[in-house]
């Protein structure tokens, strides 16, 4: 019989970024605890640092999935896994890290140790050497984990083109399920998988001001990204018992809170602006709470 703790299901939004190096939104990473298993979706830069906020030590992380392979959904990777390692509060993993990701995740899993190569042999002799094995899986879409009622679902998105490979993922739990979009362009792929989901966390870009007057830079925005009044149309089509926002790329002048009022042209329903270290749990209630209230 699981614990009462086990019944959780809490997405918490580590980082709500993009590329620009900010302190108040760290890179796209999604903590995701889930029964007894906690999975981090996407790796971006001060993943580790908001995870250990959490007081979560990585050694607790049953492992790791990308969406795609732009540097800004990994470049926190080798903080995580590395950092993760050593024996200290916010590491002490002991067990190889399992990371699944699109065509790319096994060539990175593979040459990161040689990279490290110095490092890793010096920290061998303190630490368990299991805890820094890297065990990559390539995904296709459908179930990539199932697990004690856990399940772990892709599906392929639209990131502007064949040469990227990019996903979403959804997660089924007790009848709950929680979607999260990755990186895309408005996409029927992403509504079908979605349907009725408890939670859809979505990506969501705005240009203003002068990065609008540039045509080439929107157009390839408009290509690979999503735009709140395209989201709009996705919120209503999927109908999600909540929406939120992360991934927040903003051009030029546009500003965050400019973000609802223009998804409600098209959508009236439940809608958060993320913010980094968000939680919404996801049961009788899908309810968000700021970090520390
Ligand atoms: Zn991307």
């Amino acid at each position: 019989m699981l614990e009462p703790s086990q019944d959780l299901f809490r997405v918490t939004l580590l980082g709500t970024g993009a590329p620009p190096p900010v302190l108040d939104r760290f890179g796209p990473s999604t903590l995701v605890e889930v029964g007894a298993e906690k999975f981090i979706f996407d790796a971006g830069r001060g993943a580790l640092q908001r995870l250990h906020q959490l007081q979560i030590p990585f050694s607790n992380i049953t492992g790791v999935f990308l969406t795609h392979h732009h540097s800004d959904h990994v470049v926190g990777f080798t903080d995580l896994w590395l950092t993760g390692w050593i024996g200290r509060p916010w590491g002490k993993r002991e067990v190889p890290l399992k990371v699944w990701g699109p065509e790319g995740t096994k060539q990175m899993m593979e040459h990161l140790p040689k990279a490290f190569f110095v490092d890793i042999r010096v920290r061998s002799k303190s630490y368990p050497s299991n805890g820094v094995k890297l065990e990559a899986e390539e995904i296709k879409e459908g179930l990539v984990y199932d697990k004690d009622g856990v399940k772990v679902s892709t599906f392929e998105v639209d990131h502007g083109g064949e040469e990227l490979p990019a996903f979403g993922y959804r997660v089924d739990y007790r009848g709950r399920s929680a979607v999260l979009s990755g990186d895309t362009t408005f996409n029927e792929n992403l509504i079908r998988h979605a349907k009725e989901t408890d939670l859809l966390v979505h990506e969501v870009t705005a240009a203003a001001g002068n990065a609008a007057e540039n045509a080439a830079q929107l157009k390839r925005i408009a290509s690979n990204h999503t735009t709140p009044e395209q989201a709009g149309d996705v919120f209503v089509r999927v109908a999600p018992r909540l929406a939120v926002y992360n991934h927040l790329l903003l051009f030029g002048g546009a500003r965050a809170e400019d973000l609802l009022p223009a998804t409600r042209k098209n959508y009236s329903g439940p809608l958060l602006v993320g913010e980094d270290l968000m939680s919404i749990e996801i049961g009788e209630t899908v309810q968000a709470h700021h970090f520390g209230k």
